[in-house]
């Protein structure tokens, strides 16, 4: 959650040319040597600003030709010119990297397609996401006014420590969990961001049926730690969240849970109350 390794990018003056060029080899859009060298600083200066917004990522010398590079992100979906591009970004990421858990079917413009067209088929600002996420995350981009931004999967640098916190509640033996981004030791404009992703994406509301799921299928193990005590469910808690910590990341969704769950003497002293007791085989 939250950072994906980037993925080569590629020729990417052999990708301008293939979105740019019909199959038939007839020109969509002839692109002039200024222009393809305009797209290219475009994404020179995309790395060096590590994906932020910025006015000289849509230059004049491209007005001409943003509209057709804009439309050929429409080579990059099923079956387009660069669907290899697509296929490659997607089995790039396991999970959605805005929540943790959804299946990456799409392809987010970190920068908007709408915005910066020059950047429609650029590899580093394509996210692989959910669907949901991709929608709820629609044209926000950094630097916009009224919202801080998301975090850019590829090259936010996140500071080494528990930043995605729970805390769980119980009311009529029902669970709530409730995440927030604890801002100590944060910058306060990370902060803000992490926070409004967590919001923009509705996470909490998203991971309640996720923590059903997962927590039945944790819940012979935690059961079976809590015959041997209080403890005993609290060390299995957290030495799971440790584990999952090195797999997904210490600020992975599930990492905070379990971390909430240990913290909480209710659970750990009577989770059956929460999970329900064991049945026997044949009871
Ligand atoms: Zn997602």
């Amino acid at each position: 959650m939250w950072k994906l390794a980037p993925e080569a990018l590629g020729d990417l003056d052999a990708s301008l040319t293939r979105a740019l060029t019909y199959a038939n080899g007839a020109p969509v859009y002839a692109l002039s040597p200024a222009e393809r060298g305009a797209v290219h600083a475009v994404y020179r200066l995309y790395e060096a600003t590590l994906g932020q917004s910025h006015p000289d990522l849509r230059p004049g010398v491209l007005d001409a030709a943003r509209p057709a590079l804009h439309t050929a992100y429409n080579e990059v979906q099923i079956g387009g010119r660069l669907v290899d591009l697509r296929l490659r970004l997607l089995a790039s990421a396991d999970a959605c990297p805005y929540c943790g858990f959804g299946e990456p079917r799409d392809l987010d413009h970190y920068l908007p397609r709408g915005v910066y067209g020059e950047l429609a088929i650029y590899p580093h600002n394509l996210i692989p996401s959910c669907s949901p996420c991709n929608n709820a995350k629609r044209a926000v981009a950094p630097g916009d006014a009224a919202a801080p931004g998301f975090i850019h999967p590829y090259f936010q640098a996140l500071p080494d420590q528990d930043f995605l916190t729970a805390t769980a509640s119980f009311a009529d033996g029902a669970l709530q969990v409730h995440y927030q981004v604890d801002p100590v030791g944060l910058a306060p404009p990370l902060a803000a961001k992490l926070q409004y992703q967590v919001d923009r994406l509705k996470l909490n509301e998203r991971y309640r049926q996720r923590i059903n799921t997962y927590l039945s299928e944790q819940r012979v193990a935690i059961l079976g730690m809590a015959r041997l005590g209080e403890a005993a469910v609290r060390d299995f808690l957290l030495a799971s969240a440790g584990s999952l910590a090195q797999d997904r990341g210490r600020n992975d969704w599930r990492v905070a849970l379990l971390r909430a769950l240990a913290a909480d003497a209710d659970f750990t002293r009577r989770p059956d109350l929460y999970l329900g007791p064991v049945r026997q085989l044949g009871a």
